[in-house]
């Protein structure tokens, strides 16, 4: 059994299906479970249909929701048989009925709750897989469509809602395999799931990567490949900096570090059901099959590099906070991150001095309040436009001078806030946004001048 996630470039279109109808026949006897993320930008717009129909633009919601219908009734159209066309038709109408009537009613009410948001959201996926199971069975596979909703159970926090394993690993492991073994490709959509109430839930953006890593966790599939629109990760970001080369095998605990810090190409929660249960992840390109892509394993064979790849993250804000009552004092760091915490907000890196703490924060959005209750015990401050860079190896445990050979190539640029997890496996620092490019490019060439053929391509 494998599972084979395809994420929205890779359905975006009739041909973009036909590629992927492909790819999942060339592995029939792997027994595969395809999980599909929402057509092209489709999250985006659901979204941005919400978001109209909110801000009294209900014509303009409606406007957009019928763009939304033609473009999938047309896709949709190419790649279903003639003699589904109806029934195709029939289950277009009603879900795109359903959602006008959604956004209809949040523009009466003039407000959307993230319930509601998941409940346009869901649409998505919902679309993506029924129509996908459709072109796959076009081509003549034997195919079963499962509603995710019905099998991935997550508790309610809507728009970033987190599995319940136990129910969740329990019903896909029992709905799956006997399927699987009476022939059927199964079809699911990814990122939409329920509570145990049936209510639709999302597990956050880019959530199919998480969703294919829970049915393939469940089911102790083989393999779980993810199909994206790259050959796979490389040794840089290739929005910061081109000419990057392909990284061929990297270890789950590398591939995590680089995802969570900003590697677009893997959700960083995806790796967790599959380290817990040892299932590779291979991450491929639906347009080039035949590019064997990244392997991520347990463990990554020796190489001689030092590091497998710099990871960056951009949009970043530093946020200082320093008091001379911390000397000697206990609890301070506990009041700090209490208020992050109270404010629902991820704290990413931290590094602290005896009077002083610097950590970078993502999201923004409740910043005033932050500051304005750590005002009350700490002097406080923030820079916004700054960007983390993450050097990831697991080698930088075993090899002394890393961190010396790291400062050594950025050495022109101004770096704040150095750290160095306590996995050793990742050396991070802080740079101006407008250092970013510089760094990388002076990291890159410093690292990866020469290549271990078996670990790069
Ligand atoms: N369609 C969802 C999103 O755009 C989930 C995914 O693609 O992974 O965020
Ligand atoms: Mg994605």
């Amino acid at each position: 059994m494998i599972v084979m996630k395809f994420g929205g470039s890779s359905v975006e279109s009739a041909s973009a299906i036909e590629r992927v109808a492909g790819i999942v026949r060339a592995r029939l006897e792997r027994r595969p479970v395809v999980v599909v993320s929402a057509m092209g930008k489709t999250t985006n717009k659901l979204l941005a249909i919400a978001r109209a129909a909110v801000e009294g633009g209900r014509k303009e919601a409606i406007q957009r929701i019928h763009e939304l219908r033609d473009y999938h009734s047309c896709e949709a159209r190419q790649v279903a048989p003639l003699a589904e066309r109806a029934e195709l038709d029939l289950i277009l109408d009603e879900h795109f009925q359903e959602l006008t009537e959604l956004a209809k009613g949040l523009a009466v009410l003039g407000e959307a709750t993230p319930r509601s948001i998941d409940a346009i959201a869901s649409y998505g996926e919902r679309l993506s897989s029924a129509i996908v199971a459709r072109a796959l069975r076009h081509c003549g596979m034997d195919t079963a469509h499962l509603d995710s909703r019905s099998y991935l159970v997550t508790d309610n926090r809507f728009t970033q809602a987190s599995p319940l394993y136990g129910p969740t690993y329990a019903r896909l492991a029992e709905a799956i395999p006997p399927l699987l073994r009476a022939g059927k490709v199964v079809v699911m959509g990814g990122f939409i799931g329920a509570t145990e109430d049936g209510v639709t839930t999302t597990l956050g953006r880019g959530g199919s990567d998480f969703s294919a890593s829970l049915v393939g966790a469940a089911i102790g599939a083989e393999e779980i490949q993810i199909w994206t629109d790259v050959d796979g990760l490389l040794t840089c970001d290739p929005t910061i900096l081109e000419g990057g080369h392909r990284v061929r095998v990297i270890s789950f605990n590398e591939a995590a570090e680089l995802a969570y810090f900003g590697a677009k190409v893997l959700h960083p929660s995806t790796l967790l059901p599959a380290m817990e249960k040892n299932i590779p992840v291979e991450i491929l390109n639906s347009r080039r099959p035949d590019c064997e892509g990244t392997t991520i394993l347990p463990q990554a064979p020796p190489t001689s590099n030092w590091i497998k790849s710099i990871a960056c993250k951009k949009n970043v804000t530093v946020v200082d906070v320093s008091s001379t009552r911390m000397l000697m004092a206990h609890g301070f760091l506990h009041k700090i991150f209490e208020v992050f915490d109270r404010f629902e907000t991820p704290v990413d890196m931290v590094t602290t001095s005896e009077v002083s703490v610097s950590l970078t924060i993502d999201n923004t959005r409740h910043l005033s309040e932050i500051t304005r209750e750590l005002s009350r015990f700490a002097e406080v401050s923030h820079e916004e436009g700054q960007a983390i860079i993450c050097v990831v190896g697991d080698n930088i445990r075993y090899t002394p001078g890393v961190a010396g050979r790291i400062f050594k190539a950025v050495e022109g640029v101004n770096v704040r806030m150095i750290s160095q997890g306590a996995s050793l496996r990742n050396v991070s620092f802080v740079v101006q946004e407008s250092a970013l490019k510089p760094a990388v490019e002076a990291l890159h060439a410093a690292f990866f001048s020469e290549l271990d053929p078996e670990i790069f391509a």
